[in-house]
């Protein structure tokens, strides 16, 4: 037997090591009691935002359609009706996310014009089934709805920034 495994050296080196860190600054996270602070930029779930009179913000213009690499929105519009709704504006009759399919680029919130459609900082929705992940407009105004505070801090703070 050789005198490092007879002196239970590599034991007692493990032993020093956790004495060592046990009274250093812990760097991991009771998650989920514990968070990590996020960017104001930072990519999660997708939502659609009205605004405060309760208007929906988006004007149909497609634009996030059109620009989402992994083609993951699809929208249906209709002209916009009702009282002091300028003439030819537009509103969405379908605004379907697979979010399955999506990357978190974020192109779709970058080509908004009205910041309708934009990722939230929710980052805990995962589900057990593929069908629960393929978004309609209702889920995301719903997303929207629950989320605006924190997403209006959001943009404030991102154009602060810039
Ligand atoms: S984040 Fe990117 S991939 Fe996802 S829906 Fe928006 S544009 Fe498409
Ligand atoms: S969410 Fe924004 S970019 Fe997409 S259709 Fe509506 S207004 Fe246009």
């Amino acid at each position: 037997m050789r005198l490092k495994d007879f002196l239970l050296l590599d034991i007692l080196k493990g032993f020093w090591t956790t004495l060592r860190y046990l009274f250093k600054r812990k760097v991991t996270l009771l998650y989920p009691n514990e968070k990590a602070p996020l960017s104001p930029r930072f990519r999660g779930q997708h939502a659609l935002r009205h605004y405060a009179n309760g208007e929906e913000r988006c004007i149909a213009c497609k634009l996030c359609e059109a620009i989402c690499p992994a083609q993951a929105i699809v929208i249906e519009a209709e002209p916009r009706g009702g009282e002091g709704i300028t003439e030819g504006s537009r509103r969405t009759v379908r605004y379907d996310i697979d979010m399955t399919k999506c990357i978190y680029c974020g192109l779709c919130q970058e080509a908004c014009p009205v910041d309708a459609i934009v990722e939230g900082p929710n980052f805990e929705y995962a589900t057990f089934t593929h069908e629960e992940l393929l978004y309609s407009k209702d889920k995301l105004i719903h997303n929207g709805k629950i989320w605006e505070t924190a997403i209006a801090e959001n943009i404030k703070a991102d154009e602060e920034y810039r």
